[in-house]
């Protein structure tokens, strides 16, 4: 299988060099150029495997040029019970007859990137090995909280690479912060910029279509790369939980083989999603995907008018992974449903890169509609939402999942069959929010709230957040949006 450009503007890679390069150099997202079909009876098949089993089954079909022993030794570095405390890796939480919750956060940082940024660097390692490349990499990671810790665990310490994190000073929980700012390693550099995550963002991606600046750094034997969900490392193992979840539904025997399910998703990048877009082309029975947005609900608006607008206020909200207004996956998903069309994706990020906005042609939106639903909500009723789904079921959510859960709630009566929202954060990460939302009270007690969603949950406390409080902080750098550049260079000399 090969890899191309969503702009056109490169040629055929391999997965390898896909992965190594983490973003087109020109500008573009690397994508499969064809998507391989499980069957159902594949399906039937996977029943009663283990995630790795899985793993290795979905991994392959995408990189052919790793042998499968390279594979299994990046999945056996991954999904273990060690970083996986649960044997279920992503279980299924029944809520009712047609809500389940998929807990995607039992890794070491309590967050669903955790499900990515476990394999990734060992992907990484491996792909450079693949391309016969030994120069240093640099990893530079854009985050509004998650990714940034994620990918810090799991890049800390791994020979040849460096990771570099930088996160909006106010953009993120205290938990978020600590976890981030307290992370040894020797190759790890974590820097507050000022300003909210878009700015990091767009940073990020300026640095990596900067070719000057890039050559200048480049050559002491250094090679940048993304540990953002712009690189297919990083939504190549999502495809993974997709089809656990179908597999675990017909375990339970919840559904009928064939039956179709529907995926409800927190949104921020758009990253998610698609992966559950892509296990959808793979052939997964899925309905609907329906796109969950908190109140800066850029894409619920793309989805109903076929206008990107991101010309608008920045919501600074309990869901701070969800505060995005560039959606960076959206161009896959764009490109591939125009059928590849790669000028449309120039003229269209051309307009939002010089207006903020773009609009897709009748054709385009018809067919966006036809795949995904989309549906927001704003502060107060996540809150309630929380709530809700303590009293009726005993089940205590986070902040991003209760989005999910709210926008769910709202289509219960005009979607079919079941509906798994996917759960992207263990509640511990949020625990002030998910405290104020469940007793109606200003707490501002990071760690005390910790105490009590465990007291209410009757569960405990999730490891990446325990004995946080008593971690050493050692990075505290503050800079400037226009400073990243200059700071990546004084790292680096
Ligand atoms: C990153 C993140 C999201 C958004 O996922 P995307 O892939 O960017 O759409 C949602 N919830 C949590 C907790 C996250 O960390």
């Amino acid at each position: 299988m090969s890899y191309i450009s969503t702009r056109g503007n490169i040629d055929k890679v391999n997965a390898a060099e896909a992965i190594r390069l983490g973003m087109v150099p020109k500008g573009g997202l690397f994508v499969p150029d064809e998507f391989p079909n499980v069957t159902i009876q594949e399906l039937e098949n996977l029943k009663g495997k283990s995630y790795q089993i899985l793993s290795k089954k979905i991994l392959s079909l995408f990189l052919n040029d790793f042998t499968e022993k390279e594979i299994e030794q990046c999945i056996a570095l991954a999904y273990n019970s060690f970083n996986f405390e649960n044997d279920e890796t992503t279980p299924l939480v029944k809520l009712n007859e047609r809500t389940y919750v998929m807990e995607l956060w039992h890794g070491p940082t309590a967050a669903f990137k955790d499900m990515a940024l476990q394999i990734m660097p060992h992907l990484l390692v491996k792909s450079k090995e693949i391309t016969k490349v030994d120069k240093e990499t640099v990893i530079l990671v854009a985050t509004s909280g998650d990714t940034g810790k994620a990918a810090l665990e799991g890049f800390k310490d791994v020979e040849g690479i460096k990771i570099i994190v930088f996160y909006p000073e106010d953009g993120v929980s205290e938990v978020q912060k600590l976890q981030m700012n307290t992370t040894d390693g020797k190759n790890t550099y974590v820097i507050a910029v000022k300003g909210n995550f878009d700015d990091c963002q767009t940073g990020v991606k300026d640095i990596f279509s900067d070719f000057e600046y890039r050559k200048g750094i480049e050559q002491n034997n250094i090679e940048f790369s993304s540990a953002n969900s712009i690189n297919w490392g990083r939504l190549l193992p999502q495809i993974i939980y997709y089809f656990k979840a179908y597999i675990s539904l017909l375990e339970k025997n919840a559904i009928k083989l064939g039956e179709e399910i529907n995926f409800c998703v927190p949104t921020g990048n758009f990253g998610n999603i698609l992966a559950g877009y892509y296990a959808k082309k793979m052939g997964l029975p899925i309905g609907k995907l329906i796109c969950a947005s908190n109140e800066n609900k850029v894409l619920t608006d793309f989805f109903v008018t076929g206008k990107y607008d991101r010309n608008r206020e920045f919501h600074k909200t309990m869901s701070p992974s969800m505060d995005i207004l560039i959606s960076s996956n959206l161009e896959r998903f764009l490109f591939d449903i125009t059928g590849k069309d790669a000028d449309k994706i120039n003229s269209w990020y051309k307009d939002l890169n010089e207006k903020g906005l773009f609009e897709v042609d009748t054709d385009t939106f018809n067919k966006m509609k036809e795949i995904i639903v989309v549906g927001y909500t704003n502060e107060i009723e996540t809150k309630k939402t929380i709530k809700n789904i303590k009293d009726t079921y005993n089940y205590v959510a986070d902040t991003h999942t209760a989005v999910a859960l709210k926008v769910d709630n709202d289509m219960k009566n005009t979607i079919q069959g079941i509906t798994v929202v996917d759960s992207t954060a263990s509640p511990y990460k949020f625990s002030t929010s998910v405290i104020n939302a469940l007793e109606e009270n200003n707490i501002d007690d990071e760690f005390y709230a910790v105490e009590k969603v465990a007291e209410i949950s009757k569960t405990k406390v999730h490891r990446a957040v325990k004995g946080l409080k008593e971690k050493k902080v050692l990075h505290k750098k503050v800079i400037s949006k226009e400073d990243m550049k200059d700071i990546i260079k004084e790292i680096l000399k």
